[in-house]
């Protein structure tokens, strides 16, 4: 039974224990590159890894992959930290490649001194060609068979910046026939004269990821390194990597593979989202109408819903695309269970209940969230007055129209079932309010008879003095194509929805007033929604997270 709800990362690890590997020797790693935010591909990969670790109550480490300074920055690594907390996850420890420049550089003494690797004086353009093509084997470079003690020394002068960028690099000395091209003597070490995040100036040859990865998974002694496909093929570097310094008392780390999860409607990639931060398609990493985790937070998503989504697209050993709507489905149910119902109009159409007595106080009852465990309430004013959705009246409608119509009867909901009498237009000819009656007895929850009379329609509404003018920003798909860069000939922000954000002023109950930024509710009948960080004392902002149903199926 258990084997069956396996899946193939899971059943790697159990073949392992059932060979002979120790329990208590598991350890995983997350490695983000700080070279941006993560966003809901590293989903997966945080779920996966942090996942097998809550599993197997085994540690793991967030690893900063950071061996590239001219594209990682701290504030990426603070942004990284605080979305993997945000999701709920624990690490072990912080771990940067970068602690280990001085260890991978003394094993790249070993090696040369093995006869492992060599400086190589060529332009890179030059080591390029000589790679060859799969088919026919590389050309060695002329500099492959420098004494180990010229190596040794140009090595060391490389590192005490005795060169310039692109002067030298270091190469493993592999296989120049190989049929895996990753395998034709691999650049271990580049010249870059870039101060580092971390390291500042203390060095300007930096290792390759390759060399890097590893060795950084053997350092913290990473039993299980799980990464995307398309590092299947450096499997094999990334063991030789290995070989060459493992101590067989030490646990000899596993590089496996699972698909990168793509989704519909946007990218994931940090190097395509860096683009649309610096070319102001969107207004930061945290716009809500980026993939991004602290995007889809800012939006109104919980990190439930971000994890159920990733949990129920699992792992899989073939990249393909998922629908963006499934994300969404996810947003939809955790807030089902915990947003607080409330009533905002969106639209306003004026509604003057003319038998209703006027400056009266009246406050109902409404149920904050028919989910909870026990049921809690709050009061509601209403009063003559009140706004109603425009598209909620029609002044002539056939049957199948369950909301208001003239000579028709709805519920208010939590209140009284109204009659539309007349329809009062402006010189366009336009509907500017409606003119409705009550019937004093029908109030919900009187327990009268009339209160109990059913009516087809309920409708959501605002007491207009009561009500609280807010700003509502409405969101649609960040891109008209599901796979935006899947064009070769065409940049994918050519494809960027030019409407993907609409604002409006909304009207909600006075019982929001005191909502704080993060705070998620469901407009009923409309979807969710939460407050913006731009919220100040004057004004309140909605995000809308997502709709009520999905509209998009149609
Ligand atoms: P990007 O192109 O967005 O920079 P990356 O793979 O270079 O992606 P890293 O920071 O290196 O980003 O990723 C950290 C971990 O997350 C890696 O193990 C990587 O394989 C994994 N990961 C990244 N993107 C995805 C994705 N779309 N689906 C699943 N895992 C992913
Ligand atoms: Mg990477
Ligand atoms: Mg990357």
């Amino acid at each position: 039974e258990e084997a069956k709800s396996l899946n193939f990362i899971e059943h790697i690890i159990e073949d392992d224990l059932k060979e002979g590997f120790n329990k208590e020797g598991l350890r995983f790693r997350f490695p983000p590159e700080p070279n941006g935010y993560l966003h809901i591909g590293h989903a997966s990969s945080i779920c996966l890894n942090f996942g097998l670790g809550e599993k197997y109550n085994a540690p793991v480490n967030l690893r900063f992959d950071d061996t590239n300074p001219a594209k990682e920055e701290q504030a990426f690594v603070d942004a990284i930290k605080r979305d993997v907390e945000w999701l709920g996850y624990k690490w072990d420890e912080v771990r940067y490649a970068s602690d280990y420049f001085q260890q991978l550089y003394d094993w790249a003494l070993v090696l040369i001194k093995k006869g492992k690797a060599y400086v190589d004086s060529q332009p890179s353009e030059k080591i390029a060609e000589q790679k060859g093509t799969p088919n026919t084997p590389g050309t060695e470079s002329p500099y492959r068979n420098r004494s180990v003690e010229e190596n040794l020394s140009l090595f060391e002068q490389m590192k005490n910046g005795d060169f310039k960028e692109g002067e030298h690099v270091l190469r493993a000395k592999i296989d120049m026939a190989s049929s895996n091209m990753l395998m034709r003597d691999p650049v271990m070490y580049r010249i870059l004269h870039k101060a580092h995040h971390r390291t500042n100036t203390d060095w300007c040859i930096y290792p390759m990821y390759d060399w890097t990865h590893g060795e950084s998974d053997y350092i913290e002694q990473v039993s299980h390194s799980f990464c995307t496909l398309e590092f299947a093929m450096h499997r094999e570097l990334y063991n030789w990597f290995l070989e060459q310094v493992y101590d067989p008392n030490k646990v000899k780390p596993k590089q496996r593979e699972f698909a990168r999860r793509n989704l519909s409607h946007t990218v994931v990639s940090k190097r395509k989202l860096l683009r649309l931060v610096e070319e102001g398609v969107v207004k930061g990493w945290d716009d809500p109408r980026m993939p991004t985790i602290s995007g889809l937070r800012r939006r109104g998503y919980t990190p439930d819903s971000i994890k159920n989504f990733a949990k129920t697209i699992g792992i899989a050993k073939r990249d393909n695309l998922i629908d963006v709507s499934l994300l969404e489905f996810h947003a939809r149910e955790d807030l089902n269970k915990k947003a607080p119902r409330i009533m905002a109009v969106l639209n306003p159409l004026k509604v003057v209940i003319t038998n209703y007595p006027e400056n009266t106080d009246e406050y109902l009852e409404a149920e904050n969230n028919p989910e909870e465990d026990v049921l809690t309430y709050r009061k509601v004013p209403f009063s003559r007055e009140i706004y109603i959705e425009q598209e909620d009246f029609r002044e002539e409608a056939n049957r199948k129209f369950f909301r208001l119509k003239l000579g028709g009867e709805v519920r208010l909901k939590n209140a009284y079932i109204i009659k539309a009498e007349k329809a009062v237009k402006d010189d366009q000819g336009n509907i500017v309010e409606v003119h409705c009656t009550y019937d004093p007895l029908s109030k919900s929850g009187s327990g009268t008879p009339e209160s109990q009379r059913k009516v087809k329609g309920t409708l959501h509404w605002v007491s207009i003095p009561h009500a609280k003018e807010v700003e509502v920003r409405e969101y649609d798909r960040l891109f008209t194509e599901a796979e935006p860069d899947r064009h070769k000939e065409k940049d994918f922000l050519e494809f960027v929805n030019p409407d993907s954000l609409r604002i409006v002023k909304g009207y909600v109950e006075p019982s929001v007033e005191t909502a704080k930024e993060g705070d998620h509710f469901q407009f009923q009948r409309i979807g969710y929604f939460n407050v913006d960080r731009d919220t100040t004392h004057e004004k309140l902002v909605f995000n809308k997270t997502v709709g009520l149903r999905d509209t998009w199926a149609k």
